[in-house]
């Protein structure tokens, strides 16, 4: 039995996870669960689960019946993440509040299943490094990285390219004047995926491509020049990895994150689940392939651009990113303004080196700065 702490389980991916948890019971024990601020929905969660440890970051976590111990605050992230009695940290939480507890988990030697890319973007290289000294292992639950990894079980044939599928989102065909004045509920209305918000609207932006370009050229390896992305509409192939000899693997399922998670958990085995649907390819009919309109959706060309320039860019990218989503979110701005938020901050930014997680927090708090400015 292993332990696991599911940070951010009243999202998206942690009630997915919660999913898989259930139906797994005789391999994982949930010994930790946090959220943001729904209450609600994580007491209905330790009522099911009892879990040793409940963290509700913005509210009382005393008061949550069946928990033993309870902590609020952001420090409960990573008190959860560094449990003795937890083995696997599932981060789940959204945008840069995942460093601290990505980073502590992996110097705590745990296993971290990080669905938070937004954590290895801003800190590529100190999560590697918490890794190396701490002993913990990444793996993560993005599908694209997670059939990455799949296809990667042969460790004596390392990659030589990797292609990661991106559906277009739900502008994938619209002209861009359309898109600049598209509105919330036209941005969120994915056309494969249901996810949270923040996600939905960088899969609008296709600034989630980028993070996610970044996100594998940590996790890999790789140089950024062998990293590319294709627009896949039926979101069924979830990467292509290429070899020295020019085979080509992909990973194919339904668009469902419960195998994601599953086997980040339990990576490198393999275990039945009933709860991931069977592929029937008849029933899946056409697969198809496109390239990215790079010109319309500018975000992505930034991102990617960031990862290359390294340092403090990618931080500096995804904090300018968080701060104009959150502004559109609220309706604040038009869709179109992300993007020129986005490339605005990453033009004045003087990239400097990843030293230490202050340099991280100081590029992150000077691009929501600069960003606000820019969205005023
Ligand atoms: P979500 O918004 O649905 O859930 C986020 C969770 O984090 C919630 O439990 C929330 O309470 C918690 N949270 C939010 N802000 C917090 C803060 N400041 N401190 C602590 N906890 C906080 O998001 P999601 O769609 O589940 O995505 C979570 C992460 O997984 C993101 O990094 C996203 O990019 C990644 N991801 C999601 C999907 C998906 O299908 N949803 C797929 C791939 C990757
Ligand atoms: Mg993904």
């Amino acid at each position: 039995m292993r332990g696991v702490a599911v940070l951010g389980s009243t999202g998206s991916i942690g009630v997915s996870a919660l999913g898989v948890l259930r139906r797994q019971r005789d391999r994982f024990r949930v010994v930790a669960l946090t959220a943001g601020s729904n209450a609600a929905l994580l007491a209905r969660q330790v009522d099911e689960f009892a879990p040793a440890f409940v963290g509700l970051v913005n509210g009382p976590a005393g008061e949550l019946a069946g928990a033993r111990a309870g902590a609020s605050g952001l420090g409960c992230l990573t008190e959860a993440a560094t449990r003795p009695d937890v083995d696997i940290v599932l981060n789940a939480v959204v945008g840069f509040a995942g460093l601290d507890a990505t980073l502590a988990a992996l110097r705590a030697g745990k296993r971290v299943a990080l669905a938070n890319k937004e954590s290895l973007v801003v800190g590529g290289p100190l999560v590697l490094e918490a890794a190396r000294v701490g002993g913990g292992e990444l793996i993560p639950v993005d599908s694209e990285h997670s059939a990455v990894l799949q296809c990667l079980t042969d460790r004596r044939s390392p990659p030589a390219r990797l292609v990661l599928t991106a559906s277009g989102g739900p502008f994938r065909e619209w002209e861009p004047e359309r898109i600049a004045r598209a509105t919330v509920a036209e941005a969120l209305r994915h056309p494969t995926w249901r996810m949270g918000n923040k996600i939905s609207v960088d899969s609008a932006t296709i600034a989630n491509k980028a993070l996610e370009v970044i996100e594998a050229h940590f996790l890999f390896g790789l140089r950024y020049d062998q990293v590319e992305v294709v627009v896949h509409p039926q979101s069924i192939v979830h990467a292509l990895v290429e070899f020295e000899d020019r085979s080509v693997l992909a990973q194919l399922g339904y668009p469902s994150m419960d195998l994601p998670i599953l086997y980040a958990l339990t990576y490198p085995d393999r275990v039945p689940d009933t709860g991931v649907p069977r592929l029937d390819p008849v029933a899946v009919g056409q697969l198809t392939f496109e390239p990215l309109r790079t010109d319309v959706f500018r975000a992505f060309g930034c991102g990617v651009e960031a990862g290359r320039v390294g340092g403090t860019a990618p931080a500096v990218f995804n904090a300018a990113n968080e701060t104009a989503v959150a502004a559109f979110l609220a309706g604040h701005v038009p869709f179109g303004r992300i993007a020129d938020t986005v490339e605005r901050v990453c033009a004045a930014h003087q990239p400097g080196p990843v030293t230490s997680v202050e340099a991280v927090r100081a590029a992150d708090a000077w691009a929501r700065a600069r960003a606000m400015e820019s969205l005023a």
